[in-house]
């Protein structure tokens, strides 16, 4: 009898975000690397209250939550994860990641980030601690550079995926002006965006 190696971990991807809206660059950059990095499935992640963005209006969570899922749903490698939102109060991606954890003892994480969060990601607190929580996969993003010194180099990888050079924050000043969305963001979140008037500053 051979060596006993134990259950075979599942590959968890993690993509935390504000999702205000989620938009196909979100969905283009889990699914891309979901297939490079043999991913079994990809837990979408709303913040709670972002502390980054708290001096900014943000949609009520509930709405992102609900966008977020709209946005999923079809695809069965995809799943979405109450947990920060349900947390309350800002969303630390080291309690997301510890919760994660402990929800899935069998399972390693991988937290796929854009190169614009992972260029801060330095700047948040515990990074020892998320860096032995998770994996780190940067990908690219139009306008930012993929390439952080300091970061350490067996807890984070690179991953180029299709160029979608698309924004919440632009989606966002798109409706406030009365522009389409359509195909920026799946067709059921440009309908939501309508029956809720979300962004629009006379709703
Ligand atoms: P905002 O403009 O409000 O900051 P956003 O488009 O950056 O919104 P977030 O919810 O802040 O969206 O992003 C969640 C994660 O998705 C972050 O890691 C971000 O870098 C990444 N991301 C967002 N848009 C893209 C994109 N077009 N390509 C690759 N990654 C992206
Ligand atoms: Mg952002």
């Amino acid at each position: 009898m051979g060596e006993q190696t134990g259950p075979v971990k599942r590959r968890l991807g993690v993509m935390g975000g504000t999702f205000d809206p989620i938009h196909h660059g979100h969905l283009v950059a889990a699914s891309e690397v979901a297939s490079q990095f043999h991913l079994d499935e990809v837990v979408f992640v709303p913040t709670g209250q972002p502390w980054q963005k708290s001096h900014k209006q943000v949609s009520p969570a509930e709405d992102r939550y609900l966008m977020t899922v709209i946005a999923t749903a079809s695809n069965p490698q995809f799943s979405v994860s109450r947990i920060d939102i349900d947390r309350g109060g800002p969303t630390y991606t080291t309690d997301t990641l510890r919760e994660l954890r402990s929800l899935n003892e069998n399972a390693d994480l991988f937290f796929i980030t854009g190169a614009d969060a992972l260029a801060q990601i330095l700047t948040w607190r515990d990074t020892d601690e998320l860096f032995s929580l998770a994996h780190f996969i940067g990908v690219t993003r139009p306008g930012h550079i993929l390439a952080n010194p300091g970061l350490p180099e067996d807890r984070v990888s690179f991953v180029e995926v299709p160029a979608l050079a698309i924004s919440s924050s632009d989606c966002r000043a798109r409706v406030a002006q009365g522009e389409p969305v359509w195909y920026l963001v799946p067709d059921g979140v440009v309908r939501y965006i309508d029956k809720r008037r979300l962004y629009r500053h006379d709703g």
